[in-house]
């Protein structure tokens, strides 16, 4: 057998949380699915990073939920041990909906997510082909997958980018539609402080003005055994320093941010998330670009946005695929 070819029922490219979703609910229908993600870990936007012996949540502080189903996996992602409540409302806001956090940080979530299912990570995808009756993947690290479906879960203009590079022609309405899914920007600041912070508890808030559209202390959190303060940037700012140096841009924030730090900064990193809310959600809960051979998008750019907006995305896909419409 060669190694660097495989063949499967079902493909899911991205393991976030649609792409995860999607999978689990494929496989629990008895379908083989293969599931790459170009990342070293699981999670995409749902991401955690450790720096010097502090604990970041840098991509989705907190998850909501309105719709049942999803509420019945944070349930069981809560009994596994994978999610805990964070708190009911922030500083400045008083409401009683529950905001949960992964546990011991958010990438738990992800990883919960992935238990059981069959994960090739550091598999960049760089083109999506046609073949037959089927598609064929093939990843920068000169792998090939064929698959008899296909759902593509990265950010739309990476899953339309996938198309283009493996000559997958959309209807013009399609491609006009998919084409204006826009994203926000983020530069994220993960700063290790000397002391505790001054942010409030339950330990984030969204300052009323300015360049800062979030900040949180992980370690009032609950998921940072040292100081560690989280910095989000507002879209405008993110823009407006994206290609500027980083490290310059980062402390900017921080200065901007000193009032709510009260510590010294021993470290800090920056992450640039090119694509991070939609500002704009599709109309329908996922797209199918062909129906046979099946090929779906989804993500939370479509159905609605956020962590839940993307799992019920992934339901819709693997719904897609398992029940075609005529
Ligand atoms: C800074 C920030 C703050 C946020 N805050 C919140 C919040 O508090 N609450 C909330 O509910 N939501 C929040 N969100 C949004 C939330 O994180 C997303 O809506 C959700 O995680 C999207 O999931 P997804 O599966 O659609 O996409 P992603 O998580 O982006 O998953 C897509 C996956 O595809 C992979 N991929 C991309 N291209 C390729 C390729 N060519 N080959 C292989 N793999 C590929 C990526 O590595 C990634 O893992 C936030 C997002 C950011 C960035």
């Amino acid at each position: 057998m060669d190694a660097t070819k495989q063949t499967t029922d079902v493909l899911v490219i991205g393991a976030g949380i649609a792409g995860l979703i999607a999978a689990g609910e494929l496989r629990r229908a008895g379908r083989r699915v293969l599931v790459l993600d170009k990342g070293r870990g699981v999670g995409g936007r749902l991401a955690s990073r450790r720096i010097d012996g502090a604990t970041f949540d840098h991509g989705a502080q907190f998850i909501t939920t309105r719709d049942p189903r999803f509420a019945a996996v944070l349930e069981q992602g809560r009994q596994k041990g994978a999610m805990k409540e964070w708190c009911r409302g922030f500083a400045g806001g008083v409401d009683v909906h529950a905001r949960w956090r992964g546990k011991p940080a958010m990438s738990a979530v992800a990883k919960h997510l992935a238990a059981g299912l069959d994960l090739h990570l550091e598999t960049p995808v760089a083109a999506l082909h046609r073949a037959g009756d089927q598609w064929r993947a093939e990843t920068t690290t000169g792998r090939t997958f064929t698959a008899d479906a296909v759902v593509l879960t990265p950010p739309v203009p990476q899953s339309l980018a996938l198309l283009d590079s493996g000559g997958i022609i959309l209807a013009p309405e399609m491609r006009t539609r998919l084409a204006a899914i826009e994203y926000e920007r983020c530069l994220a600041i993960m700063a290790v402080l000397d002391g505790p912070s001054r942010i409030p508890p339950p330990g984030g808030f969204t300052p009323a003005d300015g360049p800062i559209a979030w900040i949180a202390d992980n370690q009032l959190k609950g998921i940072s055994a040292e100081p560690a303060v989280t910095i989000h940037a507002t879209h405008a700012f993110s823009i407006e320093h994206w290609d500027r140096n980083r490290d310059e841009s980062a402390r900017a924030l921080l200065n901007t941010a000193a009032q709510w730090l009260g510590a010294g900064i021993t470290t800090f990193q920056v992450h640039g998330w090119r694509y991070s809310k939609p500002m704009r959600v599709d109309q329908f809960p996922c797209v199918v670009v062909s129906q046979s051979p099946p090929l779906v998008l989804a993500g939370d750019a479509f159905a609605a946005p956020r962590v839940e907006g993307a799992a019920l995305s992934g339901w819709a896909s693997a719904e897609a695929i398992l029940s075609p419409a005529d």
